[in-house]
């Protein structure tokens, strides 16, 4: 049996339809292989942080159990933002979609292209929040605390 882990997904979509897109972007996840989408949280509007102007997102959170390594993960990621429209150009600008990891069990990972828990998601209420409808009681493995400690304590918003 190979191990499977526990990871969070983090969705954003600012350009098209943006419900849509995150709703393509799931079901391809189901279909990629090494992965499966067990949990969906709601979808909030919320504005955009950093970045040039731009219009509002809708963000979202997922649980998928996998089996891929966490840099397997992002690359899978990284090939259906592509299928999406996603072009990479200017930094924090506006996106058709956005599939960060969060958490991938309770590991760090620091390097270059890949950091594990993603560095800014306790101080972002737009990622807390989706995160928080479905995994309360994950541990952020630097911070040492629950994701409904990370969302009481930020300042964002
Ligand atoms: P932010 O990371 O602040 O949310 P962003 O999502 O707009 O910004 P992107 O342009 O999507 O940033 O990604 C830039 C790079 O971030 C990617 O090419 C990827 O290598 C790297 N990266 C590092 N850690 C992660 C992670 N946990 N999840 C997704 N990408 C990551
Ligand atoms: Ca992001
Ligand atoms: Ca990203």
């Amino acid at each position: 049996m190979t191990k499977k882990v526990t990871a969070y997904i983090g969705l954003g979509s600012n350009m098209g339809k943006r419900c849509e897109n995150i709703r393509r972007a799931l079901a391809l996840m189901g279909r990629a292989g090494g992965m499966e989408v067990k949990e969906i949280s709601s979808l909030t509007q919320t504005d955009p942080v950093g970045g040039p102007p731009q219009g509002q997102y809708m963000n979202g959170a997922a649980l998928v159990e996998t089996e891929l390594e966490a840099g397997q993960l992002l690359e899978s990621l990284q090939t259906i933002e592509h299928e999406l429209g996603r072009r990479r150009s200017v930094r924090w600008g506006p996106r058709t979609i956005d599939l960060d990891i969060l958490l991938y069990g309770e590991e760090v990972i620091e390097e270059d292209a890949l950091q594990i828990p993603h560095p800014r998601m306790h101080e972002r209420r737009f990622v807390l929040e989706p995160l928080c409808e479905i995994a309360p009681g994950a541990r952020h493995p630097k911070l040492k605390k629950t994701i409904r400690e990370l969302c009481a304590a930020c300042a964002d918003g």
